[in-house]
């Protein structure tokens, strides 16, 4: 009776949209104490979008909006996204209209510029939509930055630390205006122009997924490579009070081996290729199906739809198929 009952309860896992890698993956879900969620694509939805673009002295929003997002159209991160959408859209008119609401202090915010854009204008900006100029010598490093060469000149977009550690001047750097948006800096030839901010929803049904987790008798941990401020501003939403933030991608894999040193059984829940060692590192992994195929790879559970509400349902039901088959 004992495989038949395990089959069932993976095949209703399936149903339900739980892929279970192996049946010793459910006697880990017995034990873990402790859930490991990284922010960004987990616990937000990914899907950004540029809140402000505030550029230094002698730079104009749209410049330093173009020079990244060529760089940017070249990476698939989520924040390379909605960098090279909102440089694409018509640099023209929403830089025009930004700079309509451009503030006391320079920065201008293109979420109100989206609001204020006509019927008209938007008949214009997709006239006016260029394709974005060719990015050579792209490289990207991973939960850090990227960087390329844009019409001659050297462009790197990520990290302010990243970028004075890669020697060039940050002493001019604009700081961002949003407390809780997700902040990267744009470097040309040398010296940071300006800094774009992008921002992240909570995705629906995260604060109610993290509540089940705990009644579960898991604690939450937020993880993120992200700064401090926007992890703080994520965890009050979903409800999370433990949070390590500002962590570099390959030492996501050492905050999941800290909490098992301290004896704490650890699932751990993320969707990047940085995510992946940590994944396997965790007694156990669970991957968003919508994520990477390393991040899928490394996991023992994979939660078909992006929904973390899965994640609950699945330790229940990998649970109640253990208590079947004893
Ligand atoms: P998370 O840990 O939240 O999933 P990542 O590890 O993917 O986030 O990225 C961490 C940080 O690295 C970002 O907040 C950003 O500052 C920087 N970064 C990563 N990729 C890019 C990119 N393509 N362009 C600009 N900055 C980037
Ligand atoms: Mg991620």
């Amino acid at each position: 009776a004992t495989p038949t009952a395990l089959l069932a309860g993976t095949g209703r896992g399936a149903q339900l949209g739980i892929l279970v890698k192996g049946p010793e993956v459910l006697e880990a879900t017995r034990r873990v104490d402790t859930i490991v969620l990284d922010k960004t694509g987990t616990v937000t939805t990914a899907q950004m979008s540029v809140a402000a673009v505030t550029p230094g002295d002698g730079w104009t929003s749209e410049d330093v909006l173009r020079f990244a997002g060529a760089v940017e159209a070249a990476s698939e991160h989520p924040i390379a996204v909605a960098i090279a959408e909102a440089a694409r859209v018509g640099s023209v008119s929403i830089a025009r209209s930004a700079r309509a609401s451009t503030t006391g202090d320079g920065s201008s915010s293109l979420v109100e510029a989206e609001r204020s854009t006509s019927p008209l204008v938007e008949a214009e900006r997709s006239e006016d939509r260029d394709p974005l100029p060719p990015v050579h010598d792209f490289a990207s490093t991973t939960g850090v930055g990227v960087s390329g060469t844009v019409h001659g000149r050297k462009v790197s977009v990520g990290r302010l630390g990243w970028l004075r550690e890669s020697g060039l001047d940050t002493a001019a750097a604009p700081d961002p205006v949003h407390a809780d948006a997700t902040a990267v800096h744009v470097a040309v030839d040398g010296a940071v122009v300006g800094v774009i901010e992008v921002a992240d929803t909570v995705k629906p049904g995260a604060a109610d997924a993290v509540a089940e987790l705990r009644a579960l008798g898991l604690e939450p941990v937020l993880l993120t490579g992200d700064r401090r401020e926007v992890a703080d501003a994520v965890a009050a939403q979903v409800g999370i009070t433990e949070v390590v933030a500002e962590v570099m991608p390959e030492d996501k894999v050492s905050v999941v081996a800290d909490l098992q040193t301290r004896g704490r059984t650890v699932a751990m829940v993320g969707d990047g290729v940085n995510d992946a060692p940590a994944l396997a590192t965790a007694d156990l992994g669970i991957a968003m199906g919508t994520g990477t195929d390393a991040a899928i790879e490394a996991s023992d559970l994979t939660l078909l739809r992006g929904d973390l509400g899965l994640a609950p349902r699945a330790i229940r039901l990998s649970r109640s198929t253990l208590r079947t088959i004893k």
